[in-house]
Order: C-alpha cells, then sequence, then structure tokens
C-alpha cells in the first residue's frame, strides 16, 4: 500500500499515512480528528527527469566523448 500525505483542514497537521487508496478518503486528523487533505509534493514525480539524447547532463563519459556514443561529440 502507499503512503499518502495528508494535511488537516483544521489544525495544519501533517502527517503521514500508510492505507488503501479505497480508504484514504476515510483517513482523519490523529490529533483533532478533523478532515484532511491530501498533499501534492511531487514526491511521485521524482525520477521523470527532462532531456535523452542529446542532452549534455546525461553524459557519463566525462567530456571525453571519443569513446562515447551515448553522448554525441558531433
Ligand atoms: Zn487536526
Amino acid at each position: 500500500m502507499p503512503i499518502y500525505d495528508f494535511k488537516c483542514k483544521n489544525c495544519d497537521h501533517r502527517f503521514e499515512s500508510f492505507t488503501s487508496i479505497s480508504r484514504r478518503d476515510e483517513v482523519t486528523c490523529p490529533k483533532c480528528g478533523g478532515p484532511v487533505e491530501r498533499v501534492y509534493e511531487g514526491k511521485w514525480s521524482v525520477g521523470i527527469r527532462p532531456g535523452g539524447a542529446g542532452s549534455s547532463g546525461g553524459c557519463s563519459c566525462g567530456g571525453n566523448c571519443a569513446g562515447c556514443s551515448g553522448c554525441g561529440g558531433g
């Protein structure tokens, strides 16, 4: 099961809840029992990076592209 980030609408308490998708809407604040909202911090988008062919950031040859066919010196 995934971990969801929540924030209490009542007291702004932030917490994570290890719950199933079907029950995520039933989560309430552990401090005051108030209603909560999902918090999206983009942690699930980590790993999606721009670039690819032609990107200078992905070169693993250390600048010596003579022996590298991946980052293309020419
Ligand atoms: Zn609360």
